[in-house]
């Protein structure tokens, strides 16, 4: 299954338009638009179709869709219109449109008798079989929690809908709603390849039952793992984003430690190959004390399985560094499995070995470097004037690690420091690390899908715009 997101935000999308609260601002610096949520799954079904999702830039067609699946009326999640413009192009092949009552009501007006269109009403309970030129797929029809007063009848009716393709993998599509009702979770039916998870008001908790925030979720999600919906492998997206979320920059590591994903608009989310989440490649450059280290075990902490490959080694005569190491040992959590480098234990092979659905955490590739110059007897032969032979010792085990990081199938989270920001170096051997210091990160930078500088606490993305596509595969 392969689920494209062609709306991750609100009703308003997110930057509100005519909004300029921070995380509106932020989100509107970054160059990112979140528009009304739906997905399109296998091009062959899509779930929801808002005021804009008819409106696809790049190389996206709905001209495969063969079934529409609408979770209720309101108007971002419903632009019936587009039956209309679907009847001026000869599509060659019919449209059945699911949904409740009212949804359906709505689109009746834009259907004409000789329209190549069946609407039909479902309701909780009900599983309908979606044949198309693919193969058949099935949906259940869940009820949501969409609660909003009750004169609001469109959202009284809201239902949810887990998908299952011809090949067996699933999807749960489950925004609107706010807490999932006990039966909701029954009718499932067992564990799913992907939930798409309403979260809506972020750090805002005064807007009722019928969204979940940042406090609510985590409730969900245990509720969702309770009940067999969601496990390790599951993928875990937050969609129907409003701007009472922190800026992304910041909900991201907040929505990791809940081991939820946070999609943009237009990402692909590719369930086609087995064995776990997503692999990302992320480096993670900073001063000393800037937060990196931090940051990156925030990252890790989302996975059940955890890699960590220590670089620091061991320094017999230092009690200070021996302190550091301990002290850093102490912060991460006992699960997770330590690799010292060093003791006949390399980066390049715990980063190869590492299988889909973990993540391997390397802290730091500076030491990684020094490990790397020790061995090749670098310093006295750069200050006997050999460096182009260190360079070529070096450039051949950085192209191992990036290789390896390329080729990895887990996520791979690099540290690394940013130096030679200061006075060039007064020793030929200073020198020589700061430039192949440098020559590393921006190797390692070219390999990852995020790239983050941080500054005093503060991330600083440095991933080229647009922001690559990952290809997630589960
Ligand atoms: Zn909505
Ligand atoms: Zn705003
Ligand atoms: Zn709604």
């Amino acid at each position: 299954m392969r689920v494209r997101l062609l709306g991750t935000g609100s009703a308003d999308g997110w930057p509100n338009p005519f909004c300029d609260c921070r995380s509106c601002a932020a989100e509107r610096a970054a160059g990112r638009s979140r528009r009304p949520s739906a997905a399109l799954v296998d091009d062959r079904i899509l779930v929801d179709c808002g005021p804009t999702t008819p409106h696809l830039t790049g190389h996206v067609s709905l001209r495969d869709v063969e079934h529409l699946l609408v979770t209720h009326g309101h108007p971002d999640h419903l632009q019936p219109m587009m039956l209309l413009t679907r009847s001026w192009v000869d599509v060659g092949r019919r449209l059945h449109v699911w949904g409740p009552e009212q949804a359906i009501a709505a689109c009746r007006a834009w259907v004409g008798p000789d329209a190549d269109v069946d609407l039909h009403v479902v309701g909780p309970g009900t599983t309908v079989e979606l044949p198309t030129a693919a193969g058949t797929y099935a949906a259940t029809v869940l009820a949501a929690e969409h609660h909003h007063g009750d004169g609001d009848v469109l959202a009284q009716e809201a239902v949810l809908y887990a998908v299952t393709a011809p090949d067996g993998d699933r999807l749960l599509y489950a925004t609107d709603t706010g807490a999932l009702p006990a039966s909701t979770i029954d009718a499932v039916g067992g564990r799913v390849d992907l939930v798409l998870i309403d979260e809506t008001f972020g750090d805002r908790a005064d807007h009722g039952r019928g969204h979940l925030d940042l406090t609510t979720l985590p409730g969900v999600l245990d509720a969702l793992r309770a009940g067999g919906v969601v496990d390790v492998r599951t993928l875990v997206a937050a969609t129907h984003l409003s701007h009472h979320n922190p800026p992304a920059e910041e909900l991201r590591p907040r929505l990791r430690h809940l081991g939820v994903l946070l999609p943009d608009d237009g990402d692909l989310l590719d369930l086609a190959v087995p064995g776990g989440r997503p692999a990302e490649r992320m480096l993670l450059l900073g001063g000393a004390r800037s937060g990196k280290s931090t940051r990156a075990e925030a990252i890790a902490s989302a996975y059940a399985d955890v890699g960590y490959v220590a670089t620091a080694g061991q320094r017999a005569d230092d009690p200070e560094w021996a302190e550091r190491v301990a002290l850093h040992r102490a912060r991460r959590p006992e699960h997770w499995a330590t690799y010292e480098a060093g003791d006949g234990i390399d980066v390049v092979d715990v980063v190869s070995a590492a299988e889909a659905g973990t993540c391997v955490l390397v802290d730091c590739l500076t030491l990684w470097l020094t490990a790397v110059l020790d061995r090749a007897d670098a310093w006295a032969r750069a200050e006997a004037g050999d460096r182009v032979g260190v360079h070529a010792d070096v450039d051949a085990a950085v192209d191992a690690l990036v290789d390896a990081v390329r080729a990895s199938r887990a996520t791979v989270v690099l540290v690394s420091n940013e130096v030679g920001m200061g006075v060039v170096p007064a020793s030929a051997s200073g020198r020589l690390f700061a430039d192949l210091l440098g020559r590393l990160n921006a190797r390692v930078a070219d390999a990852c899908d995020t790239v983050t500088l941080m500054v005093a606490g503060r991330p600083l993305d440095l991933t080229p715009q647009p922001a690559r596509r990952l290809a997630w595969s589960l």
